[in-house]
């Protein structure tokens, strides 16, 4: 199985970008986090960074192409992120075509601290709307999955919790997932539940107490 040149190329200058883009914001700290962008539905292949690179730089042996089990689908001396089915899991039960995961203080706080109601609520915040939710008085949960250290089992039990209404899914003391049609709706969504838990952080801390709404 193999894909176009140029089709490899589009892939890879989009996703260093994004990546880059991201990585101003602090949003891979010691190399943690990872992106991927859907190139081929059936079957399916997408790019995916590499593990352990700095995500500050760019260079040849950034990105390689994998399959739904997330073997790489050429010889390659790169490996897969290990978080690479977790990916491969949104993109067939979505219809997203970029998948973003992120380990920041402010989602890793709300997974903890909300961890065991299963969910983050979040309520009446403008910045729902930038999820393409738009409903008056939205009300929106964000599932929390438990951080198992085994990789399939994550993968799995992340499966169970994607819903079509929020495109997003937490992973406890660890990080989130997010996902759009395309690089710039991933980008647009992680942006806005990334305001969205800081300002809860906030708010909870302030008020010391969860029932902020
Ligand atoms: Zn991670």
């Amino acid at each position: 199985m193999d894909i176009l040149f140029e089709e490899k190329q589009k892939a890879v200058q989009a996703l260093n970008d994004l990546k880059i883009e991201l990585h101003k914001k602090g949003w891979f700290p010691a190399t943690s986090g990872n992106l991927s962008l859907k190139v081929r539905n059936n079957p399916l292949i997408f790019a995916v960074t590499s593990s352990g690179k700095d995500k500050g730089k760019v260079t040849h042996e950034d990105i390689l192409f994998v399959d739904k089990d997330a073997k790489p689908i050429q010889q390659t001396n790169l490996k897969p992120s290990a978080e690479t089915k977790i990916h491969s899991k949104i993109y067939q039960n979505t219809d997203a075509s970029c998948v973003i995961h992120i380990h920041t203080v402010n989602n890793n706080f709300l997974s903890e601290v909300f961890f065991e109601k299963g969910y983050v609520p979040i309520k009446d915040l403008e910045m729902i709307k930038a999820l393409d939710i738009w409903e008056e008085n939205a009300y929106i949960k964000i599932p929390i999955v438990k951080n198992f250290f085994d990789l399939d089992t994550l993968a799995q039990e992340t499966e169970k919790v994607i819903t079509k209404k929020v495109p997003a899914v937490l992973i406890r003391n660890h990080g989130v997932y997010v996902w759009g049609k395309n690089e710039f709706e991933a980008k647009r969504h992680v942006e806005a539940l990334e305001f969205m838990f800081e300002y809860m952080k906030n708010l909870i801390l302030f008020k010391g107490s969860l029932n902020i709404w």
